[in-house]
């Protein structure tokens, strides 16, 4: 009897470390999705003055000045501004434009997209689903398998390697 209880003891010990283990790099369920509301003046002191253009200005940083357009780590790209997790390293493809590209977001809950009318072209603008921050475009032209471009400012994002 005895014995019995401390295989008990043992196992139940062993269950939380097991339950707690990192066992992807993906947040597998879309997050619980609350919006975000910040005044300009506190997304201010938050943010540089790039991420404060880029994410809630719709400005656009230069092609091939980023710092993820040519990066090739293991992992999740999050919002610079609130931190909502919104691509994968394995959804990142070489578009060759400068920018860093994906064909979908990690989950289509976490971004949000407008039409964009501005520079004399219509386009698809997206920006993250909590904070409302300016991300970049989404066109048709991008791999398979979803045959879709979203063209992201680095600037907007923050890079976590996987565990
Ligand atoms: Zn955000």
């Amino acid at each position: 009897m005895k014995f019995r209880c401390l295989i008990v003891i043992f196992a139940l010990g062993c269950t939380p470390a097991e339950a707690t283990k990192p066992a992807v790099d993906l947040p597998a369920k879309p997050a619980k999705v609350e919006k975000l509301t910040r005044s300009n003046e506190e997304w201010k002191k938050l943010l540089t003055p790039q991420q404060y253009e880029v994410l809630r200005e719709q400005g656009t940083e230069r092609a091939f000045s980023g710092a993820l357009w040519d990066h090739h780590r293991k992992g999740v790209y999050k919002c610079a501004a609130c931190g909502l997790e919104l691509f994968s390293s394995a959804d990142k493809f070489d578009s060759g434009t400068g920018w860093p590209s994906y064909t979908r977001p990690v989950h289509a809950a976490h971004v949000e997209s407008d039409v964009d009318l501005s520079h004399g072209m219509k386009r698809e603008e997206v920006h993250c689903a909590r904070c409302g921050g300016h991300l970049g475009h989404v066109f048709d032209d991008g791999p398979p398998p979803t045959g879709r471009r979203f063209c992201i400012n680095s600037v907007s994002l923050v890079f976590e390697p996987a565990k």
